[in-house]
Formats: C-alpha cells, sequence, structure tokens
C-alpha cells in the first residue's frame, strides 16, 4: 500500500511511514468507524442499478474463483459512499483497505484490489494490495479507470461501469497469474502439456 501523504510503500506491519512519518492511525482518529464489509460488492450509497448488481456480483464472484485456482485470497472489492469525509477518497481507500483487510492480512497476501467511488467529492480511487502489485500495477489500474469506469460513471452508468471496470482488471490480474502458473508448473513438472 502506498503512504495517503507521500505515495511511499508502507504495511499494516510497517504502519509508520519512513518518508515522511504519516501513522494510519492518525486517519482512525479523524473517521467513524470502519462499516461493516458486505463482501465483494459494498454499495453503501445505493446507486449501482438493481440491473446491475446481480451481474456485478457475479463477475466479482467469478473472478475470485478464477484466482483462486492459482493464487488463494485474490480479490476486487468494490465500495460506493457518498462522502469520504472528513477523510479525502485517496486517504478513505487505504484506510478502509487496511480495515476490511483486502485480500488477507498477512503482508505476503494483500492480494486485493479495492475500488471507492465517492459521489459527493466526484472520486474514483483504487487501492491494491502488495500482493497484487505483481499482476496489476497502478498505473494500469488508473488507466482502466480514466479511460472506461469514469467516463461510464460521468453518463451516470454506475453499474455499467463498475461491471465494466472489473472485467479488464480481472483479464489483466488473471493474465499474469495464468503467467505464474505457467512457470511455476514447469518448475514442479506439473504441465500438462
Ligand atoms: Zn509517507
Amino acid at each position: 500500500m502506498k503512504c495517503p501523504r507521500c505515495s511511499r510503500e508502507i504495511t499494516v506491519h510497517e504502519p509508520r511511514c519512513a518518508g515522511c512519518g504519516f501513522h494510519i492511525a492518525e486517519l482512525d482518529a479523524l473517521a467513524v468507524p470502519p462499516p461493516k464489509r458486505r463482501g465483494l460488492l459494498n454499495d453503501f450509497a445505493g446507486v449501482i442499478e438493481p440491473a446491475w448488481t446481480d451481474k456485478l456480483q457475479t463477475a466479482l464472484e467469478t473472478f475470485r474463483a478464477d484466482a483462486a485456482r492459482v493464487l488463494p485470497g485474490v480479490e476486487i472489492v468494490i465500495v460506493t459512499q457518498k462522502t469520504t469525509a472528513p477523510l479525502t477518497p485517496q486517504q478513505y481507500v487505504f484506510w478502509l483497505f487496511n480495515h476490511w483487510n483486502i485480500g488477507g492480512l498477512r503482508a505476503d497476501e494483500n492480494r486485493g484490489l479495492l475500488l471507492l467511488l465517492a459521489l459527493d467529492e466526484r472520486r474514483v480511487e483504487s487501492e491494491i494490495g502488495y500482493g497484487l502489485e505483481p499482476f496489476v500495477s497502478d498505473r494500469l489500474t488508473g488507466e482502466v479507470l480514466d479511460h472506461v469506469v469514469v467516463p461510464l460513471l460521468k453518463e451516470g452508468s454506475y453499474g455499467e461501469a463498475f461491471h465494466f471496470g472489473v472485467k479488464l482488471l480481472a483479464d489483466i490480474v488473471l493474465e499474469g497469474l495464468r503467467n505464474l502458473k505457467t512457470k511455476g508448473g514447469k518448475r514442479k513438472g506439473h504441465e500438462k502439456s
């Protein structure tokens, strides 16, 4: 995870940033208790259209199941909030990622990606866990958000925006996982073809 103040890498095990001294507890002091997680789709703002809810839920579950064949615990989680105040959306997505243990808590896990929509702030933010960084970068995630998700959100198509975004991000991660499996399979002599 990146420090929300200076972007340096920090983890739940070294919660004080060596770069700027920022500590995760500073956000706890500002924010209300974190909301209770409802699984993969946490539409607290109630913006995902009913016609898209099941499709989006299925896409998130399918991705988790497909990824688990290679690497357990990999997940994409979505949260929508009317506002993230008093935190900024960037602080909030980082803070929530930690409190929800997205993709597992151990430092070699953290195999998750959290997507946040903050309605009042008109922002979409992402937090990628340490264990998922080999498969999807901040840059690629940013491109998917900027070029696919945000334009659809601006049209008011919330469900479609996230569904499309999740599909693209899932493909990127699964491609990375397949490469990992191929290499691992050859090394261990499990390659079938
Ligand atoms: Zn920092």
